[in-house]
């Protein structure tokens, strides 16, 4: 389906059943669950989409072994069925990956309270993982994690839950609410929310961040789906608010495959303060994760602070001693708000529609829904809740036929279709690889087949017809520059860095993220959009600001940790949404 921005806002004008508030996983779930049981919707989202903690996560599909820690059975039972739903509904990005979990002599975990987690972990999840743990010996974990340390080591757990690329995932179920009939726009910022005379929220005021464009539009139910910007939005027009949230930051760093090579995910604890730290296999890249520090400034400003990486860099140099890592061998960092829930306030301002858990769906008295808190793994329960509440919402107002309960589960992401019976995503490379022949190699296919599953083909296609689509972007890498037509033409890309951040991921994990290709994206824009040369200079500048914040940390002094960790004595923190 191709996207025409201008369509989807002149189709904004429309009275709607829903209004979502917020592009990232949680609005773009909400949009596609009551797309899916027949109501009008329309999403508004000021930057891109996922421009919030969406692209910002640890990238990880997973039950949460941390939870049974607090013996929150419940919470992981629901979150490993949800792994076992995902991979289903989007094979090609959610993948199973193995997690090696080290215990030493001195580790605070003991290796036999570990192993009946391990057990009850499996059970959770009806023994359907990808494969049954096994526990490994200090030998067998030496043969096959060589730069891992070894001393005093006791046994390493090896268990099973998934990888993903967030980005992806949010931009595939846009896709799909789209496809059935959500009116998405993104750049297109919330300023103010409209109310009848009694006070209810029926609406927004929106503006188009390209044009400078505003219009109104009217629902039935507004959802504030705008993860850490959640008191920004609720405050839009009152003079004083009490925040819901507590955000804190959370930062990644990323190395290049061959200074951490590793063929499992490692779990390790951090030598200062026993947080729970990930080192992540990522194709040509290593990222380690992540940073847990109380944040109060802007959304969108948060950065890696040269403290946050010298503490990521102490725990990788604690857990693989040989290798000695230093801030130069950092390429990337990127850093991600958790949208957490603070205290609930007692000043009866809120109904709380749900009982306290990482996600609420809180319904204002003004009749305006927050989703707040919560995690990419179970955004597809969340937002079945929150379409729950906006029905209830409107029967409360209005006759409404019964809209069933969501469907979100039975039917796969766009790039799942014709998913082949065996073979995953060899095959669905091979299909690409043809399609795509002879302009089309080997790594840009499977490279495709992960990015897009079978979508990729079509992608492929577009170098039949211009071979010059098959061009590079970065030499030696994969993304050609066909990625930028689809970007822009299917995928509600609107500029530079939705392209190099959100859909190629050059960013992350290009040696020089993805700055010698933003000239030559741009002029692809401009060729598309009929940029003028301002806008192709400016597009380029706010990239080049994007990668410089993300490089901030090399020219910081490396004084004491200005951002206080998170207090460990804080029960609902320390229940990190990760
Ligand atoms: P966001 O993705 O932030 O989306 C909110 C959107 O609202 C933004 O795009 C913003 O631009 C938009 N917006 C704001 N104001 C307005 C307005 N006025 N008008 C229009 N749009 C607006 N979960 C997991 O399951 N697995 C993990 O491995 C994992 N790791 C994590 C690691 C870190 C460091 C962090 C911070 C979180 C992690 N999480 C993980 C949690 C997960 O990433 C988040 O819960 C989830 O991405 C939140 O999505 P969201 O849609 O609620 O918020």
């Amino acid at each position: 389906m191709s996207i025409d921005r201008n369509q989807m806002w002149c189709a904004l004008g429309a009275d709607v059943d829903v209004l979502v508030i917020g592009g990232g996983i949680t609005g773009v779930g909400v949009a596609r669950d009551a797309a899916m049981r027949g109501l009008k919707v329309a999403l508004v989202e000021q930057e891109d989409l996922a421009y919030g903690t969406s692209s910002r996560s640890s990238k990880l599909i997973h039950g949460g072994l941390r939870y049974l820690e607090h013996y929150e059975f419940g919470l992981v039972f629901e979150s490993v069925s949800e792994r076992q739903v995902l991979q289903r509904l989007a094979p090609h990005l959610v993948r199973p990956l193995g997690f090696l979990f080290p215990i030493y002599k001195h580790s605070r975990q003991k290796l036999w309270l570990l192993r009946a987690g391990m057990w009850l972990y499996d059970g959770l999840s009806l023994f359907r993982s990808y494969k049954s743990h096994r526990t490994l010996r200090p030998l067998k974990v030496a043969e096959l994690e060589p730069a891992l340390l070894q001393s005093d080591l006791v046994g390493a757990p090896l268990y099973y839950d998934c990888a993903t690329d967030d980005a992806r995932l949010t931009i595939e179920t846009a896709l799909d609410a789209a496809e059935r009939g959500a009116v998405i726009v993104t750049r297109c910022c919330a300023q103010a929310l409209l109310r009848n005379d009694h006070g209810q929220v029926e609406g927004a005021r929106v503006l188009d961040r390209l044009t400078g464009a505003t219009k109104e539009v009217r629902a039935r139910v507004v959802v504030n789906a705008t993860g850490p910007w959640t008191d920004a939005v609720l405050a839009l027009d009152k003079e004083k608010h009490r925040p819901l949230l507590r955000p804190t930051k959370g930062v990644h760093i990323v190395f290049d495959y061959d200074r951490l090579p590793i063929q499992h995910a490692v779990v390790c604890f951090h030598p200062e303060d026993e947080r729970v730290l990930f080192a992540i296999p990522w194709g040509d890249r290593t990222y380690v994760g992540t940073t847990d520090t109380d944040f109060q400034g802007e959304p969108g400003s948060e950065h890696a602070t040269a403290e946050d990486v010298q503490y990521l860099l102490d725990a990788s140099n604690a857990y693989f001693p040989e290798l000695d890592f230093r801030a130069e061998d950092v390429l990337s960092t990127w850093a991600g708000l958790r949208p957490l829930i603070a205290p609930p306030p007692k000043d009866g301002s809120v109904d709380e529609s749900s009982v306290s858990r990482e996600h609420e769906v809180l319904v204002g008295t003004d009749g305006l829904i927050s989703i707040v808190g919560g995690k990419l793994t179970t955004y597809r329960l969340m937002s079945a809740e929150t379409v729950d509440a906006a029905i209830k919402q409107m029967g409360a107002h209005a006759e409404l036929p019964q809209r069933g309960s969501s469907s979100t589960g039975k039917e796969s992401l766009p790039g799942a279709k014709d998913w082949p019976e065996e073979g995953g995503l060899a095959v669905v490379a091979e299909r690409i690889a043809a399609a795509g022949a002879p302009h089309v190699a080997l790594d840009t296919a499977e490279l495709f087949a992960s990015t897009y599953g079978t979508r990729g083909i079509s992608v492929a296609k577009r170098c039949l017809e211009h071979p010059e689509l098959a061009a590079r972007l970065v030499p030696g890498r994969p993304e050609i520059l066909a990625q930028v037509d689809e970007a822009v033409q299917h995928e509600f890309a609107t500029g530079v860095s939705d392209i190099l951040i959100r859909r190629t991921q050059l960013f992350f994990r290009d040696r020089n993220q993805g700055l010698g290709a933003a000239p030559g994206v741009a002029a692809r824009l401009q060729a598309i959009l009929g940029w003028d040369e301002a806008r192709c200079q400016s597009e380029i500048e706010a990239f080049q600001a994007e990668v410089a914040l993300s490089r901030r940390f090399r020219s910081e002094p490396k004084a004491a940790r200005a951002e206080q960790p998170t207090a460990r004595a804080d029960q609902r923190a320390a229940r990190v949404a990760e």
